[in-house]
């Protein structure tokens, strides 16, 4: 990127779970990281992030601030990362699942809430995630599950387990089941911002950054 051009602007939406980490993440490779709470703040925004967190929340905040609507026709036509809850938002209808509303289904995808079973049985592991070249430390707090994944969606990432798939692409919609944002690892972001958004970086971005202070998958 020459030292002229603007840093891409990449929103977040930051109505509730860990919208921070992922800003964190973004701004370490040069991105301008956008808090988006209103449809005002997806003016200018080139690649949106929806966070891990709690997605019936998610799903009524959605429609109590009127960002549902600007939102779905966002990750409709233009980049957007999915991690953890935000994968559910991208997903496919599957029953209800206890979620107010249905999901977004730009991802041909079904996906099983709170598959992996409750918080205390969160866990994390070594995952063979080919597009940032080998293997990628997945963090999992109480997950959803992919069960079946359409044509035309690519699996970008892989437990060792039974070879279970845990994250995928369909063109611009990325999803995953873990949350690269609670690692100091920033290869799935700078992959999702220049290879999938075609945003480009700062030459001199970081390769890593410090890792969260208190990991939220810690018993202590
Ligand atoms: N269990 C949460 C849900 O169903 C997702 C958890 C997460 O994002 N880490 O929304």
């Amino acid at each position: 990127m020459s030292p002229l051009r603007k840093p891409p602007r990449v929103g977040v939406l930051s109505l509730q779970g860990d919208f921070a980490c992922h800003r964190g993440a973004l701004e370490s490779l040069g991105a301008e990281a956008v808090r988006v709470t209103l449809s005002r703040d997806l003016e200018g925004v080139e690649a949106l992030v929806m966070p891990g967190g709690e997605s019936t929340t998610m799903l009524r905040l959605l429609a109590a601030t009127g960002l549902r609507a600007p939102v779905e026709a966002f990750v409709r036509a233009r980049p957007v990362l999915g991690t953890c809850a935000g994968l559910i938002l991208l997903g496919r209808p599957q029953g209800s699942q206890g979620l107010p509303a249905p999901p977004f289904a730009v991802l041909d995808v079904a996906v099983e809430r709170n598959a992996y079973g409750r918080q205390i049985d969160s866990f994390h592991e070594d995952l063979d995630v080919p597009v940032v070249g080998a293997r990628f430390h997945g963090v999992f707090i109480r997950a959803p599950r992919i069960t079946q994944v359409g044509k035309g969606v690519e699996v970008i990432a892989r437990r060792d387990a039974e070879r279970e798939v845990v994250g995928v692409r369909a063109g611009h919609v990325v999803g995953l089941c873990f949350h690269p944002e609670l690692t100091s690892d920033l290869r799935l972001h700078r992959w999702f911002l220049t290879e999938v958004a075609k945003l480009d970086l700062p030459s001199g971005a970081a390769a890593e950054r410090a890792p969260a202070a208190a990991a939220p998958w810690s018993r202590s």
